[in-house]
């Protein structure tokens, strides 16, 4: 089914496509980025990366901005401003999902809600924040000097200049976890698109100007990652990179900081577990193990790409799970009907396809194989492999695709050390009616978050990041503006103590 783009997203998408840079639109001076429509492998706008000397001025803007306008607006009215970031937001979804939607290939109902439920939260959430920094003041017990009076207060100031790099897969929630706490705690950002899917930011640029934002707080770049981003986390003007990507991604973004000693926050990569004991209530179970891992066309950090099955229930939950999974519509996102968009690009679905074989090949056998798709677009449909053992790359790897292991286990021992055998710890789900058993094994998930009989319950106000190769720190939530804070402490003599 073709389904063309309304005349507002039509009119977007044919320009002029531009970068925010001190509160002015520039055109990009770098190189060009055809930006693809994945469901249909066509060619829809055409934007051009910021040269590196704009990359230079977008620091600058944002280091005077945090000197000038934005550091002297207060806690209320940086909040005020997110506010009605958060209000545009909700009140342009319809146009934002659907650029979302014709940039990355997600159905218009996931893209909506990614607007809705997690940008326009965020936004809202941390907009009440700004008003409540504080640090605190206390008495000190200096007994190296027991006759003064001593009061110590500590600040908590913006940790400065952020560089903000997000991925592809979900571009509005992505932009609003850095923006919003960065903001909120009086930081000022140069952030830059994916080049995969690269146009939501515009929209965000657009409605910042809308809210009322100064100029150079908030500035937006397009760019590759290995120039652009490689010169983003190199910068010596930025204080903190602010990350989502992949793990090895995240590697390099490290060994780049160095130079300035610049802070890194990272939200990497996932190989998460769902563990169904034979307890649990398999009619929940089924449908949402399947989306767990198929959400997104499993291009989503916290996929739960293993399900590990207790040998009781393993047979039940995996054919009901393939029966599941074979009414997913798979198609252009564009087609209210559509549940699972396709892969990126070309790329990663060879990748995935890879993937798939290299499984076989290791004694996975396929329960259900929707993977090949005739016609244009990146299209790869559910697939779930039985006989996956610990070990295997298909369990140990990270695949980015609708590609879902099932995993036997007898003995809960054992299958603990498999969920916490990949180099990941991201997410993850245990589903028991036995609520002992339910946190005891939650407990010992080494992860950044696990659900009770739901998987990945994101809100604004739960923090979120992951252990091990997942990451660095966490978003969301209280520490999600931490991340953006630094705290100095004043000692103030008061004199001999009275
Ligand atoms: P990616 O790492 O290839 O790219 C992410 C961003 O990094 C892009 O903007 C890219 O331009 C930039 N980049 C690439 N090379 C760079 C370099 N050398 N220096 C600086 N920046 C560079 O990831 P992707 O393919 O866009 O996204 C998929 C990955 O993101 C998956 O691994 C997924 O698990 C992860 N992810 C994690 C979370 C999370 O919250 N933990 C959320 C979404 C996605």
């Amino acid at each position: 089914m073709t389904i063309a783009p309304s005349a507002a997203a039509r009119a977007f998408l044919d320009g002029p496509h531009r970068l925010l840079i001190g509160g002015e639109w520039v055109e990009g001076e770098g190189r060009g980025i055809a930006v693809e429509n994945p469901a249909r492998g066509e060619i829809i706008a055409e934007v051009r990366a910021a040269s590196l000397d704009q990359l230079d001025q977008a620091v600058s803007a944002a280091r005077s901005a945090l000197h000038g306008d934005w550091s002297r607006l207060g806690g209320r009215d940086r909040g005020v401003i997110l506010d009605r970031f958060a209000d545009l937001l909700e009140a342009r979804a319809d146009l934002i999902g659907e650029v979302m939607t014709l940039d990355n290939g997600s159905p218009l109902l996931s893209s909506r809600m990614v607007v809705q439920h997690l940008a326009a939260e965020l936004f809202r959430y941390y907009a009440g924040w700004a008003s409540k920094i504080a640090g605190e003041s206390f008495q000190p017990s200096l007994t190296a000097r027991p006759t003064l009076d001593i009061m110590v207060a500590t600040t908590r100031d913006p940790i400065g200049v952020v560089g903000a790099i997000v991925p592809w897969n979900a571009p509005p929630g992505m932009m609003a976890l850095k923006m919003a706490p960065a903001l909120a705690a009086g930081c000022t950002l140069v952030l830059k698109t994916a080049e995969l899917a690269p146009l939501v930011g515009e929209l965000f640029a657009q409605l910042w100007i809308e809210a009322g934002g100064p100029a150079g707080a908030f500035n937006l770049i397009h760019g590759h990652g290995e120039d652009m981003g490689a010169a983003m986390a190199a910068h010596p003007g930025i204080d903190k990179i602010a990350f989502t990507g992949s793990t090895a991604v995240g590697r390099r973004i490290v060994e780049a900081a160095t130079g300035n000693l610049k802070k890194v926050s990272l939200e990497l990569g996932g190989k998460s577990p769902v563990i169904v004991f034979p307890d649990a209530d398999l009619d929940a179970v089924i449908p949402a193990a399947a989306m767990a891992c198929y959400l997104s066309t499993g291009q989503q950090c916290m996929a739960g790409s293993r399900l590990f099955l207790h040998a009781d229930i393993h047979d039940r939950v995996v054919e009901g799970v393939a029966t599941f999974a074979r009414t997913l519509k798979v198609g252009d996102g564009l087609d209210p009907a559509t549940v699972l968009g396709p892969m990126i690009s070309a790329r990663q679905k060879a990748r995935v396809l890879d993937y798939i074989d290299i499984a076989k090949a290791e004694g996975a056998t396929a329960a259900l194989d929707s993977a090949t798709f005739d016609g244009p677009g990146h299209f790869v449909g559910p697939v779930l492999l039985t006989g996956v053992s610990p070990g295997m790359r298909i369990e140990q790897e990270e695949v980015f695709g609708p590609v879902l292991s099932a995993i036997r286990f007898d003995d809960e021992d054992t299958m603990v050390d498999a969920v916490n055998g990949t180099p990941y710890g991201l997410s993850g789900s245990v589903w028991t009616r036995d609520i002992a058993r339910a946190l005891r094994v939650a407990k010992r998930v080494d992860s950044g978050q696990v659900g009770i009989n739901i998987h990945a319950a994101m809100s604004a106000e739960t923090p979120f990041g992951g252990n091990r190769q997942s990451g660095w720190g966490r978003e969301f939530g209280r520490e999600g503006l931490d991340g953006y804070l630094k705290t100095k402490a004043i000692s103030i003599n008061l004199g001999p103590k009275p």
